[in-house]
């Protein structure tokens, strides 16, 4: 059957031999554990119980409807005081773009025009209008322009002054701070590297000692801490892989202790994922730790690593599909961090995106994707590197590739020549 989709259509059974034990040893979080498993025990048998050929269904409307409203409230132009309206761009944007909802040119340009207005005149953006540019809004913005990619979006893009404020928050020790004065984390450099290759601003300088920085925030666990010396943590990692593998140095990496860590961090019971050890399962890590996987996958086939890169799938793919579809989804729309959970813009996105790393494993070809239930639960695929659908990025890449690469040689500058110290 080799080359036709074979989109499953079985069940997994949720096995109560894999829910928790604890020895008789009761402890706060083996306690909230329980209760989160004895939580989708009940969702599954509700699911079971309505339903006599199990097929769990992507609510698609309800999702639209829930971003779409997200989307009109975000152009309503007097309503700028939140500190993350980029994020919530590029949440709804992604959102709508895995669910290959299009989004119609008046709104992409409303949404244009209220982010170049959260541009820095020093370059990067910032939350909201007026105020001081920060990494995470700056890397959820560029992202949101490359999701519309059209000329307006790409020319908001100051490239000069963006790399201008990139290196600006660059430390000596090849780290970055998050703003001007902020604190220092491994999301930081992956923002900042994702932003510069995207706009073709990434200089060799700017990188400079980055690399080595990244790396020595991979503990003993295996997984990675926002700085040096502190516990592994599915976000964290997640950036410090991603930037690694834009800067071209993931094999630095130990990736075999990656591995293990990331596949361990998938709930026996849950299906989905927790972001570290012994916490909860949570939704959103649907992303940043599944998404880990096709990047590592590459990696370890690059190194020859023959056997492991062999297996097409590193994690149970089917078992959290079924995490996001049937614990995830908010019946009005919008998905959600685990069962009683609230619905947000955040989880919707990153729900979202896990589930398609779940059905493709990233930029994979049709013929390899595994879609559990219906077709209709399909959604686009998304890169793994900069979690932007494949074409945009391939889209943006072509546009700013065109034009020339800003200098960067004004900036801290080169020392002086020892005869002209005095
Ligand atoms: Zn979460």
């Amino acid at each position: 059957m080799d080359g036709v989709p074979t989109p499953l259509r079985c069940f997994n059974e949720y096995n109560s031999a894999e829910m928790l034990v604890d020895d008789g040893v009761e402890t706060v979080t083996s306690v909230e554990q329980k209760k989160v498993e004895r939580s989708i025990k009940e969702v599954v048998s509700v699911y079971k119980q309505m339903h006599s050929l199990p097929q769990p269904t992507l609510l698609r409307e309800q999702h639209y409807q829930y971003l779409k409203k997200g989307l009109r409230h975000l152009s309503d132009a007097y309503e700028c005081l939140d500190a993350s309206r980029p994020w919530l761009c590029f949440w709804i944007l992604h959102s709508l773009e895995l669910l290959e909802e299009p989004i119609p040119a008046a709104v992409a340009s409303d949404v244009c025009q209220f982010l170049s207005r959260c541009q820095s005149p020093r370059g990067g953006f910032s939350g909201g209008p007026g105020q001081h540019a920060h990494l995470a809004p700056t890397y959820a913005a560029v992202n949101a322009l490359c999701i519309i990619g059209t000329e307006e979006s790409y020319n908001i893009i100051d490239r000069k002054k963006l790399l201008d404020f990139l290196l600006s928050v660059k430390q000596p020790n090849g780290s970055f701070v998050m703003h001007v004065g902020g604190e220092v984390d491994v999301r930081s450099a992956y923002c900042a590297a994702s932003v510069a290759t995207l706009t073709n601003i990434l200089t060799p300088k700017l990188f400079e000692d980055t690399a080595t920085w990244i790396l020595s925030c991979q503990n003993w666990e295996g997984g990675l801490s926002g700085v040096p010396g502190l516990e592994a943590h599915g976000g964290y990692t997640f950036c410090g892989t991603a930037a690694l593998v834009i800067l071209g140095k993931e094999h630095m990496l130990d990736l075999k202790a990656l591995l293990r860590w990331v596949v361990s961090r998938q709930m026996r019971f849950e299906g989905g994922f927790q972001g570290r050890s012994n916490k909860l399962v949570d939704g959103c890590y649907s992303f940043w730790q599944a998404g880990l996987l096709p990047l590592l996958h590459r990696a370890l086939f690059k190194e020859g690593e023959s056997e492991l890169s062999r297996q097409r799938w590193m994690f149970e793919q089917q078992a959290l599909q079924e995490y996001i579809l049937l614990c995830c989804q908010n019946p009005g729309g919008g998905l959600v961090d685990k069962p009683g959970k609230s619905r947000d813009f955040y989880h919707t996105c990153y729900c979202l995106s896990g589930l398609s790393i779940a059905q493709h494993f990233g930029n994979m070809d049709l013929h390899h994707e595994m879609i559990l239930g219906e077709e209709e639960n399909r959604l686009a695929p998304t890169h793994p590197v900069y979690n932007i659908c494949p074409e945009k990025v391939s889209k943006a890449l072509q546009h700013f590739h065109r034009l020339p690469l800003p200098d960067d040689s004004r900036q801290p500058g080169p020392p002086a020549p020892d005869h002209l110290q005095s």
